[in-house]
């Protein structure tokens, strides 16, 4: 059994306040494996405080300054991979391929943010204008428990490259993961009180993060209804928000794409992460004209995609994180039957033989409507919908028929076709015959995924406030 009963304020590892301790579960085995003792609004406001202070010097730091040490986060989270994909399995149930595609990104987002910044100018001039970036000031950075290591990376990078301190909140989900993260830290010589990580309730440490009057930003990732909240609290203070929220991405099969690549990839990426993945393609819309085929392709490519123990480096789905999550992916697989639509495969309960472990079958519905709340609304587990549609234009009207625009993709066999389609899209990102998007590219949704963008300059000068000066 784990104890994590520390956390990381002012270069220290130290006992919280807080007094609860969380259980912490293994989903592949619903054991559990250790607790976490849980920071309370005290920390919160200690670790405010510690990066206060450490602004006054870290925000008058070099650029040179801040690209070694960004680098040498990179080098400390490199030396720690190990350690996360043990802690990813146990924690969450992430399986082999997501560990070895997504993980890395996390060293990356420390190397990706170093170079942005040094071709980055603090200091440009327009007219008779100087223009001066400068930090924002004491950053709130709240990451969910999927992809917790990569989230809690690109935003620490993102805010450091710009010169601001920060006090990070990830999920009361990712204690083990958190732990490690902060010990990474602690190895790369950070100053102290420039990076501090509390793991907390959300409506505890995260409430008191998102009020506090010397929080001057907030990044969070994670759930639409979450960030409506944290944009209430953070009305009061006008603090500045990235909002990274959810989606319901549509994948378009455009009528002349390859079957025999474009289905692999949309399922990969509709189940990618045991379909715990905000930027997944979960409707899938494909020609009428070649539903019959498209249904028979994904029939016959879902070997590819069994359910099972993480453990197994074959496993293409694994367990979804907790009951909770568990219990809302079989109710809306019973409202998609409810609302009458055909399963093509997968369906309620575990797979067949699998006694216990959160396990869901992984389902695709067909016979679907944009309407029905299956195709409308985020399931955030294994399931998909499949929509036909007559023509190109009917197509896109489907794909940005939904409250989301986080992001979508287009699969055809003519590149400037589907650019031209790809452009009617409604989302902060549209991938043409790839799954996976670029990290020089900006990240970052639109309509109810969210506010803001990041990766590269887009996500540097999110941390940063332009002064004018004119004369
Ligand atoms: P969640 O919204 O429940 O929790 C996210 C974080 O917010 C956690 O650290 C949680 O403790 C904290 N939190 C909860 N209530 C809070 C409050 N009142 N004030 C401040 N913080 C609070 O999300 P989750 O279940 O951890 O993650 C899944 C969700 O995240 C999905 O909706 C998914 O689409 C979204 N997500 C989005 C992206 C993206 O880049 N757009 C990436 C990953 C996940």
């Amino acid at each position: 059994m784990r104890k994590i009963n520390q956390i990381y304020i002012d270069g220290q590892f130290i006992t919280p306040s807080g007094t609860e301790y969380a259980p912490l579960y293994n989903p592949a085995t619903e054991e559990i494996i250790g607790e976490v003792r849980l920071a309370d609004a005290t920390d919160a406001t200690a670790a405010v405080s510690a990066a206060k202070r450490a602004f006054v010097s870290y925000s008058k730091t070099s650029k040179k300054e801040r690209i070694a040490l960004l680098r040498r986060l990179s080098a400390s989270f490199s030396e720690r991979m190990d350690d996360f994909k043990a802690a990813m399995l146990e924690e969450y149930g992430a399986v082999r391929g997501v560990i070895d595609n997504l993980l890395p990104y996390a060293p990356q987002m420390f190397e990706n943010a170093a170079k942005t910044l040094e071709s980055y100018e603090f200091t440009q001039t327009r007219g008779a204008t100087t223009i001066v970036m400068e930090p924002v000031g004491v950053s709130a950075v709240i990451t969910p428990w999927n992809l917790s290591v990569v989230f809690t990376a690109q935003k620490i990078a993102g805010a450091l490259a710009a010169g601001s301190t920060l006090v990070v909140k990830p999920s009361e989900l990712s204690a083990i993961q958190t732990h490690i993260v902060s010990e990474a830290v602690h190895a790369a010589d950070v100053p102290p009180g420039v990076i501090n990580i509390i793991t907390g309730r959300g409506s505890v440490v995260g409430n008191a993060l998102t009020t506090h009057p010397d929080v001057a930003k907030v990044s969070f990732t994670g759930s639409t209804a979450v960030g409506q909240q944290i944009m209430r609290n953070a009305a009061e203070t006008f603090k500045r928000l990235t909002l990274e929220l959810g989606g319901k991405g549509p994948t378009i099969l455009l009528d002349d794409t390859d079957l025999a690549t474009s289905i692999p990839a949309a399922l990969t990426l509709g189940f990618l992460n045991n379909g715990q993945t905000c930027f997944a393609g979960t409707r899938i819309l494909a020609p009428r004209s070649r539903l019959d085929e498209v249904l028979e392709t994904i029939e016959s490519a879902m070997s590819d995609f069994r359910v099972g123990d993480p453990q197994d480096p074959s496993t293409g789905v694994g367990p979804v994180v907790s009951q909770k999550q568990f219990d809302i992916v079989q109710s809306y697989i019973r409202l998609a039957l409810d609302e009458g639509a055909e399963l093509l495969v997968g369906g309620e309960g575990r797979p067949q033989g699998v006694e216990k472990g959160w396990y869901v079958q992984p389902t695709i519905f067909t016979g679907v409507t944009n309407q029905m709340r299956i195709a409308r609304e985020e399931i955030f587990g294994p399931v998909l919908v499949v929509i036909p549609f007559d023509d190109e234009e009917e197509a896109v009207s489907i794909a940005n028929d939904t409250p989301y625009g986080l992001q979508a993709q287009v699969f055809s066999g003519d590149t400037a076709r589907a650019h031209r389609v790809a452009r009617q899209i409604e989302a902060g990102t549209v991938l043409v015959n790839r799954i996976f998007s670029d990290h020089e590219a900006p990240f970052g949704g639109i309509k109810q995924s969210g506010i803001g963008r990041e990766h590269s300059t887009y996500g540097l000068e999110s941390y940063l406030e332009p002064r004018a000066i004119t004369s």
